[in-house]
């Protein structure tokens, strides 16, 4: 329930989905590097991992098994998606290294019955639940954008012009905050949408300029962060009410640090604004949860991009995925000890 813990806990969750093991990892023969704790006080909620046969255990709002349907992982977020048509600013973020199941817990299968994700089930949710309000004299308007930053670039992911070409360079893509606590990116395509099969359609145009890229620049979906952003206007006819909700849903850039000594160039560059961003993005949550009066918004795109979105009384949700294959133990470890520094605050 997260309408209780969010009064006794600040505004930010931490959800943590352990995928199941595949057979790329290779690991029939090796002993299990995660498992989870079957206390009563433990259950659904904790995750241990064993390295070098030491045991480290870790407690979320909520642990996703690697059994757990895409199901199971919306109906714990749903109230909280809910809650950008009450007019809150909501970012659901997946954090995790390349292979952890980002894009899965995201997208899944978009056009699959059981095995889509948060944002096609969210987005079914949401155009529902218009339905359900028109009948109360509320109108809802709603606009979709969606964004990829790459290198501390911003590419817009619903252009027409294809990436690279001459048009997108004279582009800005320059991020302004309004009176108003909204946010504006210069020269980004927003669509106003009346169903979500506009915007599966709209995400489906976005995964495609999303592969071109990939082909293009080695991987660049898993060094990219990908943000979705539905902006939701609501006015009740007879009340005069009105609601202003932002749900921004992020597939962020794996979190891996590749071996410094291994990355040079292009590599390195990109490895570098990761970095940055990922913590330029762990500092502003915790400076919010430690209320510091100095909170470093402007230290990276993201974090600049989605300010409006994650101070106040906004809602923000990290599901840190992970992954249970023994060579990912490492990096395995650092996602949840990061995740278990955001849970503190
Ligand atoms: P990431 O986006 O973090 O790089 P992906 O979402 O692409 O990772 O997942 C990596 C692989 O694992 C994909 O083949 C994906 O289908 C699979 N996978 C991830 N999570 C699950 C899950 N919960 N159930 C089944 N397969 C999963
Ligand atoms: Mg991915």
């Amino acid at each position: 329930d997260f309408v209780l813990p969010q009064e006794l806990k600040g505004n930010i969750r931490v959800f943590c989905r352990v995928r199941p093991l595949l057979f790329d990892d290779a690991a029939e023969n090796e002993p299990k590097t995660v498992s989870f704790p079957t206390t009563t006080e433990n259950i659904g909620r904790g995750v241990e991992v064993f390295q070098h046969g030491q045991k480290h255990s870790f407690m979320f709002d909520k642990v996703f098994v690697p059994e757990s349907s895409q199901v199971e992982v919306f109906v714990e977020v749903s109230q909280l998606v809910q809650s950008a048509m009450d007019g809150y600013k909501v970012c659901i973020f997946a954090y995790g290294q390349t292979g952890s199941g980002k894009t899965h817990t995201m997208m899944g299968t978009p056009g699959s019955f059981d095995d889509k994700g948060l944002i096609p089930r969210s987005l079914e949710q949401i155009f529902e639940s218009r339905q359900t309000l028109q009948n109360q004299g509320w109108k809802y308007e709603m606009q979709v954008s969606m964004l990829e930053i790459y290198n501390e670039t911003i590419r817009d992911l619903l252009t027409i012009n294809r990436p690279g070409s001459t048009e997108s360079g004279t582009k800005q893509y320059a991020i302004k905050h309004d009176a108003n606590g909204n946010t504006y990116v210069s020269d980004l395509t927003v669509v106003d949408v009346r169903s979500s099969r506009e915007v599966s359609f709209l995400l489906n145009r976005a995964a495609q300029s999303r592969s071109v890229g990939k082909t293009q620049m080695n991987e660049q979906s898993s060094r990219s962060h990908f943000v979705f952003t539905l902006r939701i206007t609501g006015v009740n006819e007879s009340t005069e009410q009105q609601v202003q909700g932002v749900l921004n849903l992020i597939d962020l850039a794996g979190s891996e640090r590749l071996s410094r000594s291994g990355s040079t160039g292009d590599r390195l560059k990109e490895t570098q604004a990761i970095n940055k961003s990922l913590s330029s993005l762990s500092d502003v949550i915790f400076a919010l949860a430690k209320k510091e009066d100095h909170v470093p918004f402007r230290n990276s795109k993201l974090t600049y991009l989605l300010q409006p979105c994650l101070g106040g009384d906004s809602k923000t949700l990290m599901i840190v995925n992970v992954s249970p294959a023994p060579s990912s133990v490492n990096e395995s470890l650092c996602s949840l000890r990061f995740a278990a520094r955001v849970n503190a605050c």
